[in-house]
């Protein structure tokens, strides 16, 4: 068992540079450092350069310049097969004809391993993902969750320390996506190794990354945990990003107010509380989201009309309900408001 017990590395990205062709390049001299034995999600908008990235620490796509590091060793040249590092793609990509055991030993086999020693550390992997009892299933005769299981185990045989994922749950139906991601986040706790995870949407990231990257047009615009990405996101483009912020033009310039952590009043207080500022807005959408209501409204800003929207608990929705087309007024703490 000890033989395929891999270890985590930390991974560091120096200059990283991609060019295609002519233009922009599609990764612009990215510098970032992941933890060893960390989780972390490359996230941003289609395009923004974030499989690149990972193609490139895969070994996969050359870089045009820059340097990928792993536990400090030099390894931007090196072969895909010798950094130290295993892939896991969109919907697993098993083989449909070969056995859960014959999948997972499909590399030691192209290594040239004998039959007998890539079928026990195939075996023994399966059983460490506790698929050890479906080792001779094909992967048509097992659920979702066990190809995931099967997929981990092939791209673990090869004892990387960073597992590379690229988008590995978007095929999957809304409902397999949230228990496979799950799932993937207990084994990558359970393994103790860095996980790469390539995603565009922002909930998956969240939901599983101790470190969020949030990248735009080939540049990394945050790093951080989802915690410090969601409360404070440092630019516009992040807020927006994240969703459940409103951008508000103040006339001193732009700011982002967490969806629920705006007031909602029917008239503006005739005494304002000191720093809380506010403006005047109408109701033009309320949907009922279970234990909260989202309103959106139309709000006055210094700039002109814009798009707003407020998460309310369903108590207070309750306590005091509004309506479409109502006219009310709507405030923030200070504290509460980030500059975008
Ligand atoms: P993401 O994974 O974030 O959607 P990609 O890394 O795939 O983005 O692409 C980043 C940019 O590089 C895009 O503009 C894309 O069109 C371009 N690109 C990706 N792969 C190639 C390629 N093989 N040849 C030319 N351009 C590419
Ligand atoms: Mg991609």
């Amino acid at each position: 068992m000890d033989e395929v017990t891999p270890t985590p590395a930390a991974i560091e990205l120096v200059a990283l540079t991609k060019r295609y062709a002519q233009g922009a390049p599609a990764v612009d001299a990215i510098n970032l450092r992941i933890a060893s034995g960390s989780y972390c999600c490359l996230l941003g908008p289609s395009g923004c350069g974030k499989s690149t990235t990972l193609r490139m620490i895969a070994g996969h796509e050359s870089a045009t310049s820059g340097d990928i590091l792993l536990d400090n060793r030099n390894i931007t040249n090196l072969p895909a097969a010798g950094r130290g590092t295993a892939m896991m793609f969109q919907s697993f990509a098993l083989f449909p004809h070969l056995s859960a055991l014959d999948n997972v030993a499909f590399s030691l086999k192209m290594k040239g391993v004998g039959k007998a020693e890539r079928h026990k550390q195939a075996g023994d992997l399966l059983e460490r993902v506790a698929m050890g009892h479906l080792a001779q299933r094909k992967p048509g005769e097992l659920s979702g969750g066990q190809q995931q299981r099967v997929a981990l185990a092939r791209a673990l045989i090869t004892q990387p320390k960073v597992l590379l994922l690229d988008e590995p749950l978007s095929a999957l139906d809304p409902f397999l996506r949230v228990q496979m991601r799950a799932e993937l986040r207990r084994w990558q706790k359970e393994l103790g190794l860095t996980f790469i995870h390539v995603t565009h949407s922002q909930e998956e990231a969240m939901a599983l990354a101790d470190t969020m990257v949030v990248m735009n047009q080939g540049l990394i615009e945050q790093v951080g945990s989802p915690h410090e990405i969601y409360n404070a996101p440092a630019t516009e483009f992040i807020a927006r990003f994240m969703g459940g912020h409103n951008v508000i033009e103040t006339g001193v310039g732009k700011i982002a107010v967490r969806n629920d952590h705006m007031l909602i009043a029917p008239s503006e207080p005739t005494a304002p509380a000191q720093g809380i500022a506010g403006m005047a807005a109408t109701i033009t959408d309320v949907e009922y989201q279970g234990t909260y209501v989202l309103l959106g409204l139309d709000a006055r800003t210094a700039t002109g009309s814009t798009g707003v929207s407020v998460m309310l608990p369903e108590a207070a929705f309750a306590q005091r309900p509004y309506t479409l087309g109502e006219d009310v007024h709507l405030s923030w703490h200070a504290a509460h408001s980030l500059r975008a």
